[in-house]
């Protein structure tokens, strides 16, 4: 990594050309145009899980192999972890081991953060295999 490179992470992580730009603006990793889902909307649930076979911008397959999102499932599997302990520890500061109030903030927070959570897990998962590539448009 060059230095210019490295000074540039923290100058703006989510800046196209990162790992996080194509995360949390769900790109194509290869090219960071193509959109990763086809309705941009996450609380659309009938579309949650609908991705086009490949980038339309680049052409990059976003189905690698069978199965091949199963891996983003232990992605979102301990990014769900993490929120409910989160919620537990912020819960439990208020109210502490009280069930009702953690209960009802765990299921409101985990049902209303599922669609993201599913999405950027996908996209994680897809960015650990797949590196950018400018050159790629
Ligand atoms: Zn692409």
């Amino acid at each position: 990594m060059t230095m210019n490179k490295f000074r540039s992470l923290f100058s703006n992580p989510f800046k196209k050309g990162t790992k996080l730009y194509s995360i949390f603006k769900l790109k194509c990793p290869k090219c960071h145009e193509g959109d990763l889902f086809l309705n941009k909307n996450p609380y659309n649930l009938k579309d949650l899980d609908k991705m086009p076979k490949r980038c339309v911008v680049c052409g990059e397959d976003f189905y690698r192999e069978t199965g091949f999102y199963y891996g983003a499932m232990m992605i979102s599997h301990a990014t769900t972890t993490l929120i409910a302990v989160i919620v537990h520890l912020t819960v439990f500061h208020f109210y502490g081991w009280a069930i009702a109030p953690n209960l009802i903030s765990l299921l409101t927070i985990l049902i209303f953060s599922f669609p993201l959570v599913f999405r950027s897990s996908r996209a994680i998962w897809l960015n650990v295999f797949v590196k950018y590539d400018p050159t790629k448009k």
